[in-house]
């Protein structure tokens, strides 16, 4: 589906909320039902909508009190939508616009890798580990910008710096949840102090082991391990003013880099092992987190001088 008109008169009409979750494969294996476990867990469905975007009609979007009472949004795997091709640029904005819309200040995402990392030794990246990505990488360019909108990618006017894209007063929050969990779901925990580096994931296959290599010697070549998933841009987070708090739970290895049958196992990490565990982790945080004030991500979102702008050809007038 190609978008050939951005709509800009279109306003939104849905819930606010200041926290969202938009978690994908380590909650896949609940299928539709997310809404009835988070019941299970003292969460309650306040409401279910589809809402128009500029970019056409937007994923499905969930309205949620979380135990205790606080309200966040959930809209399922990221965004996609069934029949989709979410590579397109507008699956992005779609659900961006929305968050931004509905006041969104925390977004939780939740994902999953393949470890590229070369050491074998007991600290190394392994699945069944539990990381807190410190930074990322892209092989290619990221969404920047809602097009159509004041937050149109305008490098004239703002800049995103992308120190510290996933927020490291979040991924402390994070691990203090996943550390309290009453049995050791995860084989080892590893924090932002870890630097591990995630690539996003170039959505529509797994890598190649040439990939997976270069992934693997750029690692050890920088003293900082690898693995490679779901990514959402952290850039249109950061212009839309979120703080983003990104876990991911290493499923596998990376093709190629040890022997496994990838087509077996992880079906069952997805539909068996992961859900549950993750689901309650994301509404404990979900029922106490607040938006932090002791970290760098609004400020690093620059506004530029005027003289940027005024160095650009000027708009073109209105036809007519
Ligand atoms: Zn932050």
């Amino acid at each position: 589906m190609l978008i050939d008109r951005i709509d800009p008169t279109v306003t939104y009409d849905g819930p606010r909320a200041a926290l969202a979750t938009l978690s994908g494969s380590p909650i896949w294996g609940l299928g539709d039902g997310f809404a009835s476990f988070a019941e299970g867990q003292g969460a309650r469905l306040l409401g279910v909508y589809r809402p128009r975007t500029p970019y056409g009609p937007g994923p499905q979007l969930g309205h949620y009190a979380a135990p205790g009472g606080r309200e966040f949004l959930r809209i399922p795997s990221y965004g996609m939508v069934a029949g989709e091709d979410w590579s397109l640029r507008a699956a992005e904005w779609k659900v961006f616009w929305l968050l931004w819309q509905a006041g969104v200040e925390v977004l939780l995402v939740g994902g999953t890798s393949g470890t590229c990392d070369w050491r074998t030794a007991d600290e190394a990246v392994l699945p069944g580990d539990f990381v807190l990505p410190w930074t990322y990488f892209s092989l290619d360019p990221v969404p920047t910008g809602l097009p159509g909108t004041e937050l149109e990618s305008v490098l004239a006017e703002r800049v995103a710096l992308m120190d510290e894209p996933f927020c490291p007063s979040l991924a402390r929050e994070l691990e203090r949840e996943v550390r309290g969990l009453e049995t050791s779901a995860f084989r080892r925990v590893h924090g932002q102090d870890a630097h591990v580096v995630l690539n996003r994931w170039q959505y529509g296959a797994f890598e190649t082991r040439g990939t997976t290599l270069f992934l693997q010697q750029y690692g050890r070549s920088i003293d900082c391990p690898v693995i490679t998933g779901d990514c959402l841009s952290p850039v249109l987070a950061r212009v839309c003013g979120m703080h983003l708090a990104y876990y991911h739970v290493p499923a596998n290895w990376a093709e190629g880099l040890r022997p496994q049958d990838l087509a077996s196992t992880l079906d069952q990490l997805y539909l068996e092992t992961l859900p549950r565990v993750c689901a309650t982790l994301e509404l404990r945080l979900l029922s106490r987190i607040q938006p932090p004030n002791d970290c760098r991500c609004r400020d690093l979102l620059r506004a530029r001088p005027p003289e940027y702008r005024a160095a650009l050809s000027p708009p073109a007038p209105e036809p007519g």
